[in-house]
């Protein structure tokens, strides 16, 4: 999936790179060096940034503060119907990952957002997740949201995916109905209520039988993702996975 990095790593030991977040002097070092072609940042930072990557839950993507000890799904996605199959995440949305993804959103800063897909590109590899997929939409945007802000985070983030995956991103297979309250606004029974019959599928889209990653900037309670994944399984997708550059994870 990664493709020749010699001559991009010969110019940064002529040119040494700042880290984009720390603004540290970067040295080249073979222990990152896959994370230094997807999201060009320090070792320090990759490190802060992936953290312990182990014991993930196997629906949701949470780690294993919230893990639970009677199931493989844990205590944040435990009982609750989520339809798409799985969902990865770069990490948790809190320390670096939070403060960069905070930055993507107020800024509007597109590379930020393709260092991110990049990255989530790397975990999809890793964890198996979405890895097959035929097709990358991201959680679509309505679109008085859209012209209002002129950023469509998910999109970009999908972008970054692409570039790595080579897989097709489509903005407009699925599009959103209505105009939802914010879902950081609402507890979370009142997040599934607020999404349901939000989005549609474009008419005439061919997507029986295909897999397809949905891509957001952050999962908290799932209710966004899950109902844009039955939307598309309504429509005849075979599978449809779900990969986030952040998993909100409120666990008491
Ligand atoms: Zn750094
Ligand atoms: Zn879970």
């Amino acid at each position: 999936m990664f493709g020749n990095r010699f001559p991009k790593r010969l110019g940064s030991l002529v040119f040494p790179a700042c880290c984009p977040f720390c603004k540290q002097q970067m040295i080249p070092s073979e222990t990152s060096a896959e994370f230094h072609d997807s999201l060009d940042c320090c070792d320090g930072c990759c490190r802060r940034l992936l953290g312990n990557q182990l014991d993930r839950c196997v629906k949701c993507g949470a780690s294993t503060l919230a893990s639970n000890p009677f199931d493989d799904r844990c205590r944040l996605c435990f009982g609750v119907d989520l339809r798409f199959d799985r969902c990865v995440a770069i990490g948790d949305y809190r320390g670096l990952l939070q403060e960069i993804v905070v930055q993507m959103k107020r800024t509007h800063d597109e590379i930020l957002a393709i260092r991110l897909g990049r990255l989530l590109a790397g975990q999809i590899e890793r964890f198996e997740v979405g890895n097959n997929c035929d097709l990358v939409v991201p959680v679509p945007t309505h679109w008085l949201r859209k012209l209002k802000r002129g950023f469509h985070g998910a999109s970009v983030i999908a972008d970054g995916i692409s570039q790595i995956s080579s897989i097709r991103k489509s903005d407009d297979l699925v599009y959103c109905l209505k105009n939802t309250k914010k879902q950081g606004t609402l507890m979370n029974t009142g997040r599934f209520a607020n999404v349901r019959g939000a989005f549609g599928v474009k008419p005439k889209a061919r997507i029986a039988d295909q897999n397809i990653l949905v891509v957001d900037d952050v999962m908290t309670s799932g209710a966004t993702a899950s109902e844009v994944a039955k939307t598309l399984l309504r429509a005849g997708a075979s599978n449809v996975c779900v990969a986030v550059a952040a998993r909100g994870a409120r666990v008491s």
